[in-house]
């Protein structure tokens, strides 16, 4: 992968409907990506199956929603306030802010122009009602005590959540990679101080076969043990799960051990009692923290990079999505052959209501020729094709088309349902 496949991805994504540049009718807006009918549905089915492995399928998990804007007591109880900054040199000609970490020199890369003295830069949006979220998890940490309170939750357990989180960054740049507003997955679970390692290496573990069951490539990915030094503020150990995206290896995911730091600062900020008291010995102790951390934008930018894939098929080139079924937006596309025998149509049309009703994510196309509607569904990812041909009539039969080989089965009509079911699963 390289940075021309990038380009290709990107391409891919705007061409059939995954990703859009965010307002683009006014030119976009750096840093701001929105997502098409096919991007919708694939982050669809990515939450879902995430929600459903860690929080719905277990009992020491709770999911919250909370706010986007929070107020100026919890970033400082944060450390936020002070701590969330990147170093920022701007252009004295041309204006343009650039990460000092990342320029080499003196000079502006666009222009050449002078570039100031670094300065601090603080990444989090003010608004007139307190600060946008530059991360979902202090929402999670003011909510410890109301679920404490009204979930009867004993330790170890967990809080998760899924939402919107924004950073200022100075510099947004490869696509999905790096944006100023972007989807998170995350929990909090806390633990007694004595236990953290065995359970920051269980969700570690978690994290392995989250990687594998939402189809990224598990080669394309390792573990890097952060420094001292190089952690965030809050973090006593961390660990980064980096991906090979075509401009490099660079973070996909994370786990940190937060330790007791943010309810200690939280209980010291709002004066509130946050610690646990242990229902067995009556002991009154501060809970520690294990933080994974999921970027929705960077596990589509690293699945849609894994499943990119060119090859032949009967000696013509194609492109194709090889995404697992399961999150796929598209499952099953059904066509007549042809479009102007209406008998054909009128067959198709009724397989696709049967699978529509079954399955949801089903698409009826019969424009232009049958390859160019295999190619269409081939590049969204679409596992499998059904064609009404003219055999359907003498034996109440379809082909099947596996997009990864181009093979294709014949099958009856009534037991399309059931074998499609099956291949889901
Ligand atoms: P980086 O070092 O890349 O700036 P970070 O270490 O600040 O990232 P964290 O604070 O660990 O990132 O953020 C948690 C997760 O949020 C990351 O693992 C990543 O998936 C996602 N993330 C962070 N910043 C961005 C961004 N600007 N655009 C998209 N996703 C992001």
């Amino acid at each position: 992968m390289t940075e021309s496949s990038l380009e290709k991805i990107i391409s891919l994504a705007k061409r059939r409907g995954f990703v859009y540049p965010a307002s683009e009718i006014y030119g976009g807006l750096s840093g701001f990506w929105d997502l098409g009918p096919y991007g919708a549905e694939l982050a669809h089915n990515i939450k879902e199956l995430w929600w459903n492995m860690f929080v719905k399928s277990r009992a020491d998990v709770f999911g919250v929603a909370t706010t986007t804007i929070m107020p100026d007591a919890v970033w400082k109880a944060s450390g936020h306030l002070e701590g969330f900054a990147d170093p920022m040199v701007e252009c004295e000609e041309c204006k343009k802010r650039f990460r000092a970490d990342q320029i080499e020199g003196k000079k502006c890369p666009e222009c050449e122009g002078n570039l100031g003295s670094p300065r601090q830069f603080n990444l989090m949006f003010k608004t007139e009602g307190g600060y946008l979220r530059p991360e979902i998890a202090q929402g999670m940490f003011v909510n410890f005590k109301n679920v404490l309170d009204t979930m009867r939750a004993v330790l170890p357990f967990g809080l998760a959540q899924i939402g919107k989180a924004y950073r200022n960054e100075i510099a947004p740049r490869d696509f999905l990679f790096r944006v100023r507003e972007f989807d998170l997955m995350e929990f909090e679970y806390f633990v007694k101080e004595s236990e953290w390692e065995k359970h920051f290496e269980s969700w570690r573990k978690e994290m392995w076969l989250w990687i594998a069951s939402v189809g990224i490539d598990k080669n394309a990915v390792s573990e890097l043990e952060v420094p001292e030094g190089e952690r965030a503020h809050y973090s006593k150990r961390t660990i980064d799960f980096e991906f090979e995206y075509p401009f490099g290896k660079k973070e996909l995911y994370g786990l940190a051990y937060r330790a007791d730091y943010d309810l200690s600062r939280h209980m010291k900020e709002s004066g509130v009692d946050l610690r646990y008291t242990d229902p067995v010995s009556g002991e009154k102790f501060t809970p520690h923290v294990i933080e994974p951390t999921f970027g929705l934008g960077r596990t589509i930018l690293a699945i849609l990079t894994s499943a990119y894939t060119e090859d032949k098929l009967g000696g013509e080139p194609r492109t194709y999505l090889k995404l697992k079924p399961s999150i796929a937006p598209v499952k099953v596309a059904v066509f007549p052959l042809v479009k102007n025998k209406p008998a054909l149509v009128e067959s198709a049309r009724e397989i696709y209501k049967n699978l529509k009703k079954e399955f949801g994510a089903v698409e009826f196309d019969d424009n232009g020729n049958i390859g160019k509607r295999y190619r269409r569904q081939d590049e969204i990812g679409t596992p499998w094709c059904v064609t009404v041909d003219y055999q359907t009539f003498e034996d109440d039969t379809v082909t099947v088309r596996d997009r990864d080989t181009g093979e294709q089965i014949r099958r009856k009509i009534q037991e399309l349902g059931g074998r499609i079911k099956d291949m889901l699963s």
